[in-house]
């Protein structure tokens, strides 16, 4: 894990190894801050507590962006604060539990369980604390109920598993119109204004420039996908094996 780095005012982001995963905090008045997606591996979401506590720093609410596992991890460390998400979030969560379990145990052993995946349905269009405005943006593109954050005054878009520079959008598959969806939330993420940083919750962090070419990137990838088009395939994002596999079940699903 790397540690902290302030990418915009009072926004900080770590990046642990595994899936390029990001974490973010935002900073609050006094010593309040709201934690977004802490990941992955147990040592990591220890590293970040500890190092939110060395830098005087208290959790008072967590965010999750979405309910797969790699999202809805939490440490005892972090403290006993609401973790909030979209009310479609919390309660897929819930429903999906076993899921998400056999998920975490498989690729991130180790977590405390009791935590994990407790989510509070938030039906609002802020989460609700001290700190700078967290507008809330709910869509359907890669899991129902995503919670994509926008931290208006930082003109930071925390996009979830959205805008990845090394991911391929990886459609939600439970919707009956997957590639819609998907761009439904590219268009409600596009028509925030003032995008100036963006943190996606796999891959490296970007400015209002790069926020518009990887919206671009997943419109064209989406474009192919959905012609059958070669050019989806030969997405440069598509470098690994995990990758190809998920490219070729979307694929499938919709020229089956
Ligand atoms: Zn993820």
């Amino acid at each position: 894990m790397r540690p902290l780095t302030e990418v915009a005012p009072g926004v900080l982001v770590a990046t642990a190894e595994k899936y390029t995963t990001t974490s973010t905090v935002i900073v609050g008045p006094g010593a309040a801050c709201l934690v977004v997606d802490p990941a992955l591996m147990p040592a990591e979401v220890a590293g970040l507590a500890a190092e939110l506590a060395a830098r005087g720093l208290q959790p008072v609410a967590g965010w999750s962006t979405h309910p797969h596992w790699d999202h809805v991890l939490w440490s005892a460390e972090l403290g006993d604060v609401p973790r909030y998400a979209t009310p479609r979030a919390a309660q897929t969560a819930e429903h999906e539990r076993d899921g998400l379990i056999e998920g975490v145990t498989e690729s991130a052993p180790g977590h405390d369980l009791e935590l994990f995946a407790r989510l509070t349905p938030l039906p609002a269009d802020h989460v609700p604390w001290e700190g700078p405005v967290a507008q809330i943006l709910a869509h359907d593109a890669h899991e129902a109920g995503h919670g994509a954050l926008f931290i208006s005054g930082a003109g930071t878009l925390l996009a979830g598993d959205m805008l990845s520079d090394l991911e391929i959008p990886l459609l939600y598959e439970g919707s009956p119109d997957p590639v819609g969806q998907y761009r439904a939330g590219l268009d409600l993420l596009a028509g925030v204004q003032d995008v100036r940083v963006l943190v996606p919750g796999h891959g490296h962090v970007g400015d209002g420039a790069e926020f518009r070419r990887r919206l671009d990137a997943d419109r064209r990838y989406l474009d192919a996908l959905e012609r059958g088009a070669p050019a989806a395939g030969q997405d440069e994002r598509i470098g690994n094996d995990w990758l190809r596999a998920e490219h070729d079940r979307q694929f499938r699903l919709l020229h089956r």
